[in-house]
């Protein structure tokens, strides 16, 4: 049976100039980056290039880039990373309800360790409100952790606004965006950003390899000890393979940005539009302003959403109910709650997230079928 995946904000699947870019470096290229003769020195400088094309996607300087093994590694070092570097200064930290469980997950290690956590709240559209992440900041805070965009709804964020007020306030700034990276323009400058996650396996690289962004001059402690990789930041030795693929899907990514982007609008808007009209009583979860061009969600009333999954499922339709995190329990998704979504309807969710892969004619498959199981 054919695949059709509209799980895209899951996982992606791998590009072939990635897989190509990276082979040499699981085979005949297998030096160790820190050895001195040729093929340790050929990994070496693949390193070096991958983190120039991370480096160019998010507009920062390479030396500020250090890989990790995944997003939530990424997550968890700039959460732990600023926290224990700052302690003297304060043990205080600002994130939002709607984090993924990287975030919220290191918060409660966090709060276990004596630091003070405050979760603010966002409005029905996903959005944090500035006037109460204003009023939430006391002397003791050291951090704002916000995400770019949220996996489950999409909502982008006010990033720019939000690192404005940070920095009024003498506050570092971390956002993680696994979700917007290679999917909506990023520029840490221009939008005053401090500290930035980003994870390969959301955009067509392979699972097992991210990127923290720190800008310079930012102290923070390094999350695993050892030798002196990374800048003494990250020991380990480098996965090489997978950080080539990184580069290589950054570098597509920020050459195909534009055309991307409309692409994805396009599938979105087209299996919205095509639900709209042919299943009754759905409900969109979250803005459609502001909003990742590849994410919807939808509500369907009288319907369980894993019942809904295992159906598609069976038509060898990949679709998720929440996130990929959150499956497997039946309570309702958190950000779902978190924007207001009564129980029932948060329980009839399920999220379609379109990637390169898709076409329209996968959307018109799954509009057929999701009538079959809904409408008959
Ligand atoms: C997927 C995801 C992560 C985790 O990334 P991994 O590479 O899977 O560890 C973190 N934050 C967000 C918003 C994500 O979507």
């Amino acid at each position: 049976m054919d695949i059709r995946y509209f799980d895209n904000s899951a996982t992606t699947r791998i590009k072939e100039e990635v897989i190509e870019e990276m082979f040499p470096y699981l085979s005949i290229q297998y030096g160790n980056p820190s050895s001195m003769y040729s093929i340790g020195r050929n990994a070496k400088r693949a390193i070096e290039k991958a983190r120039i094309r991370v480096a160019s996607l998010i507009n920062c300087k390479p030396e500020e880039i250090y890989f990790t093994s995944c997003g939530s590694e990424s997550d968890n070092t700039a959460l732990k990373g600023i926290a224990y570097s700052n302690s003297n200064k304060g043990k205080h930290i600002i994130t939002s309800k709607i984090e993924h469980p990287a975030i919220l997950n290191t918060c409660h290690s966090l709060e276990k360790q004596g630091f003070s956590i405050t979760y603010i709240d966002v409005d029905k559209n996903g959005l944090v409100n500035l006037d109460t992440l204003k009023n939430s900041i006391r002397e003791d805070t050291i951090l704002i952790s916000i995400m770019f965009a949220n996996n489950e709804i999409g909502t982008i964020e006010p990033i720019e606004q939000i690192s404005e007020i940070a920095h009024k306030n003498n506050i570092i700034f971390h956002t993680d965006a696994v979700q917007a990276c290679g999917n909506i323009p990023i520029d840490v400058q221009k939008m005053g950003i401090d500290m930035l996650s980003l994870s390969g396996h959301k955009i067509y690289a392979p699972k097992g390899i991210g990127a923290l962004y720190v800008k310079k001059g930012i102290e923070f402690e390094r999350f695993i000890d050892g030798g002196h990789q990374e800048k003494n930041k990250r020991a380990g030795t480098e996965n090489v393979a997978q950080i080539v693929a990184l580069g290589k899907a950054c570098q597509i990514a920020e050459k195909n940005l534009e055309e991307y982007q409309n692409k994805l609008r396009d599938l979105r808007d087209y299996c919205l539009q095509k639900i709209s009209d042919n299943i009754p009583n759905i409900h969109v979860n979250g803005t459609m302003e502001n909003r990742l061009p590849g994410n919807i969600n939808i509500s369907f009333e009288n319907i369980d959403s894993s019942e809904l999954l295992f159906k598609l499922d069976s038509y060898g339709i990949c679709a998720s109910g929440g996130s990929a995190c959150s499956s497997g329990d039946n309570n309702p998704s958190h950000v779902l709650t978190a924007i207001g979504v009564p129980n029932e309807l948060a329980k009839g969710a399920i999220r379609f997230t379109f990637g390169d892969f898709n076409d329209i004619d996968e959307i018109d498959y799954l509009v057929d079928v999701l009538k079959k199981i809904i409408v008959s």
